[in-house]
Formats: C-alpha cells, sequence, structure tokens
C-alpha cells in the first residue's frame, strides 16, 4: 500500500499553491512533501525593498478564486500599511507566502521531508516512489513535481569576476559586502527584469561606478503604467481577429494594426487570458516561428518592470545599454576590463540539454518527454503525475507567474478530485 496519496516536490509558490488546493479539495488525502529548501523560492527570497513584484498587489492572491487576496492580506497587516503601494516589495510577497504555508501544514495533512530529490520512478512493488540524495525513500499514489530551474549559466567560463546566476550571487551577498570602487565598472549581461533589479539593488548596496548593460536587444524591458484596460467588445474582436489566422506573421500585423489604434500595453494585456488558445491555434512550425523571432520581443513588452524602478533606470547618469551577442570568449574580456561581469540572462531551459535532474530516470523511463519544440518537458501519465512551473513551457506559453501557476495548481487538483 502506498504510503502517501500525493507526493510533492518543490519548495517555491507552485508548490505552496498546491499545497493550499489539495488540501482545500482533498482534505482526507495524507501528502508527502519534499523541498530542497525553507523558503519559498528564488523569486521572493531578496531582502531589498527596490525589488518590487512586476505584478499589481491586488493580482497576486494565492487562490485563482480570490487574486485580491494577497492585496488584503497587506491591508490588514497593520505594521504594513504603508506598503499599500501597486508594487510591493518582492520580500512582503515571500512573508506572504511562508504564511500560506503554515496555513495549508496547519490542516495536519502534510509530511514535510527537508532534502533534494534525485529520481522519480515507478517500480513494480509501488505506485510511484522517490529517492533522495540522503538515501530515504518516499512512496505515494500520485505525483507533482515542480522544481522550478537549474540554476544558469553552467557554460559560462570561469573567471574570478564572472557570476554565472545573478540571482544566486545577489542571494549570498553578506549584509557587510563592500561594493567595487567608484572608478570600476560592473558589467550586467541581458536587459530584461533581472539586470533591472541588479541596477537599482547595486546603487543601494552604495555601488556608485559605472554600470555597463549588453544584451542582444540593447533594449530595457517596458515599464507599467496605468493604461486602462481594453474594452470588452474591442478585447473579442481583436482576439478574433488572431484566431482567424494563426500564423506568427498574421498575429504581428493584427497586434500591430491594434496597437496604432488603442494604448500597445492594453493591446498586450488583453492577451492574456487567451494567451494559450492562441499558442496552440499556431501550427508548430509557426509557434518555432514566434520563439526565434519574436520571443524577446514578446518578453520585453509583456513581463514589464514597476514604474519606479524603469524611472531609476532612466536617471541613473552612470549607466549605459548596448547591443552585444556575449560568448564565452567575450565574457572573458569583459572580465578583464569590470569588477564584476554579472549574467542576468533568462532562464534557457534546455541549454546544453540539462533538465532539472529530477526527470532524468522518468525521461530514461517513458513517463515524461522532451515537448516538441524541445524547450520543456509533458507527463504521459497525466493522471499520476503532474509537472508545474516553468518546465512545461513550450506546451504552454504562460507557466512562470503567479496568476498562471496558482491557476495551474487549481486545475489540478479540481481534475484529480474529479478522477
Ligand atoms: C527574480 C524573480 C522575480 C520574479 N518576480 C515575479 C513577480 O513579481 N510576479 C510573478 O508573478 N512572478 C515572478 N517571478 C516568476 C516566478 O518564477 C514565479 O512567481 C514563482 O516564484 C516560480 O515558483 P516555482 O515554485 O515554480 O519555482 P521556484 O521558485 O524556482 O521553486 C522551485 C523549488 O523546488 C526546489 N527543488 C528543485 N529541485 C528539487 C529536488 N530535486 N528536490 C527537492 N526540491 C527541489 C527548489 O529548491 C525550489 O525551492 C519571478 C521570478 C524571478 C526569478
Amino acid at each position: 500500500m502506498s504510503s502517501f496519496d500525493v507526493l510533492l516536490v518543490g519548495g517555491g509558490a507552485s508548490a505552496i499553491f498546491t499545497l493550499l488546493q489539495f488540501t482545500q479539495a482533498m482534505p482526507c488525502w495524507r501528502i508527502g512533501w519534499v523541498r530542497a529548501q525553507a523558503g519559498v523560492g528564488v523569486a521572493y527570497a531578496t531582502a531589498s525593498v527596490r525589488h518590487l513584484l512586476n505584478v499589481p498587489a491586488a493580482r497576486m492572491g494565492a487562490y485563482a478564486d480570490a487574486v485580491d487576496d494577497f492585496d488584503r492580506w497587506l491591508r490588514s497587516n497593520p505594521e504594513l500599511s504603508g506598503s499599500a503601494e501597486v508594487f510591493v516589495p518582492r520580500g512582503l510577497y515571500g512573508r506572504y507566502l511562508a504564511q500560506m504555508r503554515e496555513r495549508a501544514l496547519s490542516t495536519g495533512q502534510i509530511t514535510v521531508l527537508e532534502g533534494e530529490v534525485l529520481c522519480c520512478h515507478r517500480p513494480a512493488s509501488a505506485d510511484w516512489r522517490l529517492e533522495l540524495t540522503d538515501g530515504r525513500r518516499l512512496d505515494g499514489a500520485r505525483v507533482v513535481l515542480a522544481p522550478g530551474l537549474p540554476s544558469l549559466g553552467s557554460d559560462w567560463p570561469t573567471h574570478t569576476a564572472l557570476v554565472a546566476d545573478a540571482w544566486s550571487w545577489w542571494l549570498r551577498l553578506p549584509a557587510d559586502w563592500q561594493p567595487p570602487s567608484a572608478e570600476e565598472t560592473i558589467t550586467l549581461v541581458g536587459s530584461g527584469l533581472t539586470a533591472m533589479d541588479m541596477v537599482v539593488g547595486l546603487r543601494e548596496r552604495g555601488f556608485e561606478g559605472h554600470i555597463r548593460v549588453l544584451s542582444r536587444s540593447g533594449q530595457w524591458s517596458c515599464a507599467h503604467d496605468d493604461t486602462a484596460p481594453l474594452d470588452a467588445a474591442v478585447q473579442a474582436q481583436l482576439i478574433a481577429g488572431l484566431i482567424v489566422r494563426p500564423t506568427a506573421r498574421d498575429y504581428v500585423r493584427v497586434l500591430r494594426r491594434a496597437s496604432a489604434q488603442y494604448p500597445w500595453r492594453a493591446v498586450i494585456d488583453a492577451l492574456r487570458p487567451h494567451s494559450q488558445t492562441l499558442w496552440q491555434a499556431l501550427p508548430l512550425n509557426e509557434r518555432r516561428r514566434v520563439l526565434r523571432h519574436g520571443f524577446e520581443s514578446w518578453n520585453r513588452l509583456r513581463h514589464r518592470a514597476p514604474p519606479s524602478t524603469a524611472r531609476a533606470i532612466a536617471e541613473d547618469p552612470k549607466l549605459s545599454i548596448a547591443r552585444a551577442r556575449v560568448t564565452s570568449r567575450l565574457a572573458e574580456q569583459l572580465a578583464e576590463s569590470s569588477a564584476l561581469v554579472l549574467n542576468c540572462g533568462g532562464p534557457v531551459l534546455s541549454r546544453g540539454g540539462r533538465w532539472p535532474r529530477v526527470f532524468e530516470t522518468l525521461l530514461a523511463d517513458g513517463h515524461v518527454r522532451i515537448n516538441e519544440l524541445a524547450t520543456g518537458l509533458q507527463s504521459l501519465l497525466p493522471a499520476e503525475l503532474a509537472l508545474l512551473g516553468a518546465v512545461r513551457f513550450g506546451e504552454l506559453i504562460e507557466c512562470t507567474a503567479v496568476p498562471e501557476l496558482r491557476q495551474h495548481a487549481a486545475d489540478l487538483a479540481r481534475r484529480w478530485r474529479d478522477t
């Protein structure tokens, strides 16, 4: 007999949303939860008050059917009342997630194991088995894997000034870190939200020198503003206009035309509830085309920076940005002329064929497959093995931000409760 009704792997937002949904939907289930680290994941571990959520607080609730839950939590905490802003520090969201985790744990349904899962497989003697690096084993009837992404930059050359993963570096900085002198340069590779966070973070930590930013686009991520959403009729017309001709080129043409008539942010935001339908409507070769030619621009427009971050960037007098394709060789050269070179590139799941280690046996046993775009993984036994989070990229076009993660956890709980 299985020890647990479900085994859950991962310690970030996806796992916490899953715990909330499963304890609510299946109050009799026993859940075995394995997480490699305490805390609530890299995204919300920063202590800097200048590292802000890039989604308004009013949409960051942990429950798909109560999206304002986080905003209400903020307002109900008198000590946090000064933080009732639209874009609040990510550390506050980390505190909220920790409280949500405690809420799920208080049901008494969950057994927590601290440790890293080395492999997941289905032996003849049990439904599913997790094997941990320290030799412990756990059996269960179903498994949810939410391991996030492996850290960046395994392909970066080794050099004392080269930092392969900016976030891992930032989170390990000691409180008494002395920044390089004002005569020195720090180079950032990448110009998305991570690079923007590094700029404001480095200034907060007292770095007064030049920050040089190099990226393929040579452009910052766009900023949020208070544009009103499109009205429902215009939105419906826009989606109908897109779905009628599902090719990359036609999507761009329709979006350009709409953006000439309405604010572009409202046009992009109108796609969000339909993004998966629009993505799936594209034939495979068209999806490839979007990833190859349009994805970087899409990311810049879709994953927007909080206005105060964008303002700080625009007003920084010792900041430069340029286009460059940073190869290992160039990174080494940059390291010679910089106090530090921080890799702020976005995650590329399949870089060098590296999938999170926990999937290796599942891939070999044919329970999981690499998706058609080779950008993520898919479960071949969805009734008993579920994947959550960024590892699903490609099958899903949106699978990294809280609004989607909480919805995916809710959908999974409903599906498994009803079968
Ligand atoms: C810097 C940053 C800022 C972000 N800001 C926002 C934002 O403002 N709004 C928003 O909506 N989204 C934001 N995101 C997106 C973010 O990815 C999600 O919100 C969310 O945090 C992802 O959670 P996750 O649980 O899927 O992955 P992760 O947070 O990466 O968690 C994965 C967890 O699994 C554990 N794990 C991995 N492998 C194993 C194993 N083998 N055994 C046991 N445990 C394992 C890891 O230790 C980790 O704790 C941000 C992301 C980053 C990186």
